[in-house]
């Protein structure tokens, strides 16, 4: 007989969470943890969502999305998770750029970037600062016309190296374009500037694993393989959802589920008013990802100095539709070393991650999609041999995800490894006006995207939540996470 994996079920729940992403966890952490009858339901085999990682012989372990993250993340940790949790997040202090225009190492804040706009690019501090001032104090509120290329244009006309330069790292980290609102570059970009770039330390598993020990602590309900198939509406309110072929009757949900797929598939069109429909399907998907995984032999030692965020091109210039190009010139190397897990195997993996368009991915043949990755992983190592000479020879084990596997994986739509564009923010914030008990807290909008955009996403919903179900004191939001505050992510 199959595995039934909604055995035991309550009759009922006060919320049921749709996925298990770090905004799904959140919530539902926090709804538990508030008194709140919580089930947690997941398609996958494991928890995490996009926040995930994969084992292979030898002792090694991949971190999917274990790039980098704001110093925000230890906040957020602290108060919303633990202090164990929080414990683990460590600064990575040598970021490296090299392409045509300029080569150099920084622990990327507002200090080291002042340093080095006046030493390798001629800016004066006092520019540098305004420049900061203006992004810093970026807010909703702000005229959402300008665009990210006329900010750079306002501090740094015709500097193209300049543009890289604060543009590159912030692309991968939540593939915003110079077309995008500055707002959604400014609030980002400050977030990292404001100490530099963090990862856990413990790895993927070691945190999602802290995660769920501490949702069953507050009495959530976790299930895996718990594939929802829609979200119950009658007279305007949620009833509740159905699921492996079975009702479960709740008060609230929130779905972390694909913006895009909560409204047009679990609930369906004729739920909505038609403006909100309109909106909801004239928001964009964000573009996803290629990731090639090397794992490093054992008895080799790659030296610390390589760096631990290496944002390598050789084009000569800085264009998005380069950086989405199947001729990739552009990647983002993690290294990974022995420190990244001290208490496991001493190992070094890298992780190289481009940007990618599903379309370029998505009718492939088998056998063309096989030849892809192949060459994927070939024109990979290619590159990374710059940096770790006789790479191949070093490198034991080699693996290539598509668009395809982020979207087999999460069910993410066109596999967008950062959920929307900008506008699905508005659409998942009116959800609870469209139907009562209906919210979304996942992947939006660039800002509330990454690890600590999703997680800060998942106490606010939380809050509203809660405030639905028992009228009671709110649960307190992150510091500055309320959307209409000026840095949702600080
Ligand atoms: C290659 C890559 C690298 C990245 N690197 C970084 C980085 O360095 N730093 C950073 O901050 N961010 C990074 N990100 C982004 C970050 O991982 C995500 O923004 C974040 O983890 C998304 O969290 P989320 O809560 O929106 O949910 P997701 O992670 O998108 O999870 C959604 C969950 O919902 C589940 N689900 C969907 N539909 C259903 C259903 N019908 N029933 C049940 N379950 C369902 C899915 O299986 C999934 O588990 C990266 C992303 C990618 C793809």
């Amino acid at each position: 007989m199959p595995k039934d994996f909604l055995a035991g079920l309550q009759p009922e729940y006060d919320v049921v969470v749709i996925g298990s992403g770090l905004a799904g966890m959140t919530s539902a952490n926090i709804l538990g943890r508030a008194g709140h009858r919580v089930l947690l339901l997941e398609q996958h085999y494991k928890l995490g969502g996009l926040a995930t990682w994969f084992k292979r012989p030898g002792g090694h372990t991949f971190d999917i999305s274990l790039h980098g993250f704001p110093f925000g993340m230890l906040k957020s940790c602290k108060r919303y998770w633990n202090d164990a949790i929080a414990s683990n997040i460590v600064q990575l202090k040598n970021i490296r750029f090299d392409n045509p225009m300029f080569s150099l190492t920084t622990t990327y804040n507002r200090e080291d970037f002042t340093a080095l706009l006046e030493s390798h690019f001629g800016i004066p501090k006092q520019t540098t600062s305004e420049f900061f001032d203006t992004a810093r104090s970026m807010n909703f509120y702000d005229d959402q016309s300008m665009t990210t290329r006329e900010l750079f244009h306002k501090f740094f006309p015709g500097r193209e190296d300049i543009v890289r330069l604060l543009m590159e790292p912030i692309t991968y980290a939540n593939g915003s374009t110079l077309e995008d609102p500055a707002i959604t570059y400014g609030i980002v970009f400050s977030n990292f500037m404001a100490k530099g770039v963090f990862i856990y330390e413990g790895g993927t598993d070691d945190l999602v694993s802290k995660m769920q020990a501490e949702m069953t602590q507050n009495r959530v309900d976790v299930r895996i393989k718990c594939d929802v198939s829609k979200i119950l509406v009658e007279n305007g309110k949620v009833q509740g959802v159905e699921v492996n072929g079975r009702t479960i009757r709740c008060r609230a949900v929130v779905s972390n589920s694909n913006l895009r797929s909560t409204i047009l598939d679990l609930v369906g069109h004729k739920h909505f008013d038609p403006k909100f429909l309109q909106d909801a399907q004239a928001v964009r998907l964000n573009n996803s990802s290629t990731q090639v995984y090397m794992a490093v032999k054992p008895d080799v030692e790659i030296p610390e100095s390589t760096g631990d965020l290496l944002f390598c091109s050789t084009a000569d210039a800085f264009r998005t539709d380069l950086l989405l190009n199947r001729n990739i010139t552009s990647r983002t190397f993690s290294f990974y070393y022995p420190k990244t897990r001290p208490d496991s195997k001493q190992r070094h993996a890298i992780v190289s991650s481009t940007n990618a368009n599903w379309n370029d991915w998505a009718d492939l043949d088998e056998t063309a999609y096989q030849d892809s990755k192949k060459d994927l992983i070939e024109n990979t190592l290619d590159a990374l041999e710059k940096y770790v000479p006789n790479c191949r020879e070093k490198i034991e084990w080699t693996e290539a995800s598509t668009p395809r596997t982020f979207n087999h994986y999460t069910k993410h739509l066109s596999g967008a490894s950062f959920g929307t564009k900008f506008e699905g923010l508005a659409v998942s914030r009116a959800l609870p006006q469209q139907i009562q008990g209906l919210y979304h807290a996942g992947s939006v909008g660039i800002i509330m995207s990454g690890w600590l955009g999703a997680i800060n996403y998942g106490v606010i919903v939380s809050n509203e939540v809660d405030q639905m179900l028992s009228k009671s004191s709110p649960i307190t939001p992150p510091a500055n996470t309320s959307p209409t505050a000026s840095n949702p992510n600080s």
